[in-house]
C-alpha cells in the first residue's frame, strides 16, 4: 500500500476512479493499491457526483 500525500490525492482519486466501477467496486481497489484516511468518503463523494459511476451502480 501506498500512502498518497495530500497534494496527490486529487489525481490518485482520479486515476481510481477512471474505470467508472461505482462506489461498491471503487473501494476495495482503492484498499488495494492506497492508504489514506477516509478513503472511503471519498469515493463516495466522486461517485456520488458522477453519472457514469450512478449509471453502473443502478446497473
Ligand atoms: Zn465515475
Amino acid at each position: 500500500r501506498i500512502i498518497i500525500p495530500p497534494t496527490m490525492r486529487s489525481v490518485i482519486l482520479e486515476n481510481l476512479h477512471h474505470g467508472h466501477l461505482g462506489i461498491l467496486k471503487t473501494q476495495p481497489c482503492a484498499k488495494q493499491d492506497v492508504y489514506q484516511p477516509a478513503i472511503n468518503a471519498y469515493i463516495q463523494r466522486i461517485c456520488k457526483k458522477c453519472p457514469h459511476c450512478q449509471n453502473m451502480q443502478k446497473a
